[in-house]
């Protein structure tokens, strides 16, 4: 396909989704169906009280035809505790995976060649009818596992970002900053439009306080040559596995990796001469060229995609794909 052709990000569905429902206070047997509308009572929990959280990872074809998975049990454990977050049946583990493998069987033949992949998404939501449950759990649940065949995400050539530095409001609640849910991001979505009006800005960084945290969907890194910097994990923001990954990676090549709040004045500071990047699945490593606070502009280093910046997304893209070998135990073919 001509990339021109190629559908944006997360468009695509592949025609299979596995399911299972918490009911009668267990997980029932799961079973793979056509993607199609869900059963959903109107008074479900997750249509007013939004107990919703998903997980995002993907599996590359190998030149064997089997598809390796990237990090699944890290995906897996966070959303287990996505859900004990929000009070919501935690999924099986081994169920969850099972259904992850069974997707990815189903649909092995609409696994793009690497560097595109099989974008897997896995989704709770709490389903027990009852408007009056403001204060009070769902009781039953639907997991579902969707797969989307996805591209390269920069096969359009890589653009450094223009970021805009959002110093007073919050993306999310401090305590939920660690759950993937969609609350998180409709928090995010209003302040996200409103800079990319005023400031023509690609994302938002949210620094409440003027500490930095991470913009709607990506973790924050500053680079330089054998040095990282990023925010050491607390609650206020999303424990990416591919932070993780970047950060186990540059540390066995070397790097000092320094874990520890940081704030606005110390980031303008570093991207002097420095670089910066957002970190996660979708587009593993993405360089920011512009910094852009209520006072100004701040070019990061030399305005473009930072060499510390290629070097560390090309290196994990190289381990995912398949190309270097998976040494940590990262990746399982199915
Ligand atoms: C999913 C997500 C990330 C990235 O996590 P990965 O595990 O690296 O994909 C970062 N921030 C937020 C808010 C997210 O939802």
């Amino acid at each position: 396909m001509k990339d021109a052709a190629r559908p944006a990000f997360g468009t695509v569905l592949t025609d299979k989704m596995a399911v299972a429902e918490f009911r009668d206070g267990r997980w029932q047997a799961h079973e793979l169906k056509p993607v199609a509308p869900l059963p959903l009572h109107p008074a479900a929990h997750v249509l007013h009280y939004g107990s919703e959280c998903f997980e995002g990872f993907k599996a590359y074809r190998r030149p064997d035809g089997s598809a390796g998975v990237f990090r699944m049990d890290r995906h897996i454990e966070r959303m287990r505790q996505s859900a004990r977050q929000l009070v919501l049946p935690e999924p099986d583990a081994a169920q969850l995976a099972d259904m992850v493998r069974e997707v990815i069987r189903a649909c092995r033949e609409q696994v793009p060649e690497s560097p595109g992949a099989l974008y897997l998404r896995p989704l709770l939501i709490g389903t027990t009818p009852n408007i009056g449950a403001a204060a009070t759990p769902s009781t039953s649940a639907l997991l579902v596992v969707l797969a989307s065949p996805v591209w390269d995400y920069f096969s359009g050539g890589a653009k450094a970002l223009r970021i805009f530095v959002e110093d007073q409001k919050t993306r999310t609640a401090s305590h939920l900053g660690v759950v993937k849910t969609g609350g998180n991001y409709a928090a995010a979505l209003g302040p996200t439009l409103e800079a990319r009006k005023e400031f023509a800005v690609d994302q938002v960084l949210f620094c409440p306080g003027g500490s930095v945290q991470e913009t709607g969907a990506a973790n924050f890194l500053l680079l330089r040559e054998g040095h990282v910097l990023t925010r050491s994990l607390d609650s206020s923001f999303l424990h990416g596995v591919t932070r993780d990954s970047l950060l186990t990676m540059a540390r066995d090549m070397g790097f000092r990796i320094e874990e520890r709040p940081f704030d606005v004045a110390e980031m303008l500071e570093w991207v002097k001469s420095g670089e910066a990047a957002l970190s996660g699945t979708a587009a593993v490593l993405a360089g920011v060229g512009t910094l852009v606070t209520r006072k100004g502009e701040h070019r990061v280093g030399s305005g473009e995609i930072g060499p510390v910046t290629q070097r560390l997304r090309a290196a994990l893209v190289a381990v995912q794909t398949g190309q270097s070998p998976d040494t940590r135990g990262w990746i399982e073919r199915v």
